[in-house]
């Protein structure tokens, strides 16, 4: 199987209230990518500009993830700058620079177009919606998305929700799009509007997941030092879809199970700044994480 991811590859300035980071690499393509390859054949469909460090792109390759759909182009990439308070659920964005994204139509090579999943993270949703129309026959397509988004991009976002299998969400997500205040409505609402899942990210507690047949749920590994939350949910997509990929199952005890890898490789991902810590992570620190939880969810 093979999963295309499309989404941000981005230089992000973080502030928390311990650490500051300016113009490190991020993204919601380069957190997912870097999660799910662990897992499976990835690929991406992004853009960089010519500031962009060749290392980095090298440094993906290394982890198997083919960069042929990355386009570098003249200009600057796209910059994100956040700052977190005391509690890390609550961010504020302080600058969105698209910079090279204004002008990127994407044109998919013919092995990307044959994908198995496609994940459309976030971006605008024009292009998420111009790489799905690309992808000849998926078997599951999921989204994630943005605030920002759902304020001003709030006909097409509603779209690309129709066309989709799977959303993922934050709680405030799910609750704007949809007007509902009641989380389980709100994304019984959702489900109403397209797609066949629901996984509502809730930060530090966990994230739980709404179809028509079942309700599931899984905390999050629980963390004492959360250094940088950003990346977190994209991570979780990635580790997510990245599993449902390797093990070509859609039932409901796979989708159980990947919920839990996607919580494995989001709680790595918050114990550095940016990607580092998910550039280190080795397969045997993902399957000992694995167990833990095992016992974590376990009665
Ligand atoms: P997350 O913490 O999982 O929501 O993802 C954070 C990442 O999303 C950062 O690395 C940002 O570069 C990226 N990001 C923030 N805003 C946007 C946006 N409007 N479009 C695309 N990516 C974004």
């Amino acid at each position: 199987m093979s999963l295309v991811i499309i989404g941000s590859i981005a230089f992000d300035t973080i502030e928390t209230p311990f650490d500051r980071r300016e113009r490190i690499v991020g993204g919601s393509c380069s957190y997912a990518s870097l999660a799910a390859s662990y897992f499976t054949d990835t690929k991406i469909v992004s853009v960089a500009g010519e500031d962009f460090p060749k290392e980095m792109i090298e440094a993906f390759n290394q982890k198997g993830i083919d960069t042929r759909g990355l386009v570098l182009t003249k200009g600057k990439t796209f910059f994100w700058e956040g700052r977190y308070g005391e509690d890390p659920n609550q961010r504020t964005t302080l600058k969105t620079e698209i910079n090279v994204f204004r002008d990127f139509k994407p044109d998919l090579l013919p092995e990307y177009r044959k994908a198995d999943i496609v994940f459309l993270g976030t971006i605008d949703p024009a292009l998420q919606l111009d790489v799905l129309s690309q992808v000849e026959n998926p078997k599951i397509t999921a989204m994630d998305t943005i605030k920002l988004y759902i304020d001003k991009r709030h006909e097409s976002l509603l779209e690309v929700i129709k066309k989709v299998d799977i959303f993922f969400g934050n709680d405030e997500e799910v609750k704007k799009i949809t007007g509902e205040s009641n989380l389980i409505k709100a994304g019984r609402n959702l489900l109403n509007l397209g797609p066949s899942f629901v996984v509502i990210k809730k930060g530090e507690h966990g994230v739980i997941i709404i179809e028509n047949e079942f309700i599931s749920g899984m905390l999050a590994h629980p963390c004492e030092d959360v250094v940088d939350p950003t990346g977190a949910g994209d991570s979780f997509a990635g580790g997510f879809l990245g599993y449902l990929d390797k093990v070509n199952s859609f039932e409901e005890k796979d989708i159980r199970k990947a919920a839990v890898y996607g919580s494995v490789m989001a709680s790595f991902t918050i114990e550095d700044f940016g990607t580092d810590r998910l550039m280190s992570v080795t397969g045997s620190e993902i399957e000992q994480r694995y167990k833990e939880f095992k016992n974590l969810v376990s009665f």
